[in-house]
């Protein structure tokens, strides 16, 4: 198989879950690329059109792109070790599961963390923001765009605006990697000083990538710390002229990137910022899909976690199960009509609710109608699952 045209990847099961999630003929293809050398005259411009494109997903002039194998894990990793000194305080902002995640990692690194929970399904508000950065001086606040634990979407511009009110010398951390792609990110405009993310959820590519976007203020934070970095494979001193040489056309070595999830890569991102839809009716139709799945779920008496429409995130959607209804009942039955969607997260209500991921191809592709075998799948495993109950 020679071209993309003659490509077709097997039939499978339709992959909702928040990430990873389905992946275009076209990228797989980019992936069977013959192995290539990674500093060959070949790759280079890949590698360089990736750090460019990464710019344009997020609306950002001049910050720095960092491509590094691993997962999306690997970008707390990084903001750990390059942008807090020991002993430093960090605000992490908890809405859900990956708050905890983030606290423990900064942790980890030797950083003394403050968090402000939420009630499940709310976002932390603007006013006990505004109390905790007068409290105290925090080097960096963290918070999750999308919670992919509670589907709740919290509102990155209001959170940078009351930081550079309050403590303008916090770096303000998005840990985005439910939501680069399938949420509009005003990096630049909103003042968003660091952006983490992965490609196997809006950005549509296999795992494998720690993608993380710091602004040109967080690597000056990086150039001034008076302590070493505190990691040897996630620091910016080791990867920051390794990503200024593919950008500028030339090949330079610290540790072997993966080569060909980078064309993968390459092929979802040119999709993304250079066909139709637009990067702004990509968002629409997120919004779109995203308000079709929340109006069905309720219609059929489904719950959402998030406790207000302006809290759902637009690339997924979590429900509680209704009454009399457990995941072992209703997952299999989605599973039975070919949909494959995730459990609950959140460790106290885990076994109260499930989730369904609306992004990527499954929402810009109609023609793969797969929005409506969400729905339709939904709606017939409800009533399965209730009319095996009353018979029982
Ligand atoms: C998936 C996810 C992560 C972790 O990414 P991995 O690629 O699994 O390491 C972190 N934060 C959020 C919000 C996520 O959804």
């Amino acid at each position: 198989m020679s071209s993309v045209q003659d490509f077709k990847q097997v039939p499978h099961k339709l992959l909702v879950i928040p990430g990873p999630i389905e992946v275009s003929d076209e990228v797989l293809f980019a992936n069977a690329h013959p192995s290539m050398s990674h500093v060959s005259l070949e790759f280079v411009p890949v590698f360089g059109d990736c750090i460019r494109m990464m710019r344009e997903v997020l609306y950002t002039k001049d910050a720095q792109p960092f491509l590094i194998a691993g997962s999306g894990t690997l970008g707390w990793d990084q903001v750990a070790a390059n942008l807090v000194e020991p002993g430093e305080n960090a605000l992490v902002l908890h809405s859900g599961y990956f708050g905890d995640s983030f606290e423990e990692c900064l942790q980890t690194y030797g950083a003394n963390v403050d968090q402000i929970k939420a009630e499940i399904g709310a976002a932390v508000s603007q006013s006990e923001i505004e109390k905790a950065l007068e409290s105290k001086k925090y080097k960096v606040l963290t918070f999750t765009h999308v919670d992919t634990s509670t589907a709740v979407l919290s509102d990155a511009k209001a959170i940078a605006e009351t930081v550079k009110r309050v403590s303008p010398e916090t770096l303000v951390v998005m840990d985005g990697v439910c939501a680069v792609a399938s949420e509009e990110i005003q990096m630049d405009e909103w003042g968003i000083d660091v952006v983490l993310t992965a490609p196997q959820k809006g950005l549509g590519t296999p795992p494998g990538l720690s993608i993380v976007l710091a602004s040109q203020k967080a690597i000056k934070v990086f150039e001034s710390r008076s302590t070493p970095v505190t990691s040897y494979y996630a620091s910016w001193k080791k990867w920051l002229p390794v990503m200024k040489a593919y950008e500028n056309g030339s090949a330079a070595y610290f540790a072997t990137p993966p080569v060909n999830l980078i064309c993968a890569f390459h092929a979802s991102l040119s999709a993304i910022t250079k066909s139709s839809p637009s990067l702004a009716d990509r968002f629409k139709l997120h919004q779109e899909a995203s308000k079709r799945i929340k109006a069905a779920a309720t219609e059929l008496g489904l719950k959402q976690l998030p406790l207000e429409p302006s809290l759902a995130s637009n690339g997924m959607t979590a429900l509680y199960f209704p009454d009399g209804v457990s995941g072992a009942d209703l997952l299999p039955a989605l599973l039975q009509r070919g949909v494959v969607v995730a459990g609950g997260l959140h460790t106290s209500i885990k076994d109260k609710y499930f989730r369904i991921g609306h992004m990527g191809i499954s929402v810009v592709d109609p023609q793969r109608g797969d929005i409506d075998k969400i729905i339709s799948s939904l709606r017939e495993s409800l009533a399965e699952v209730k009319a095996c109950h009353k018979t029982q």
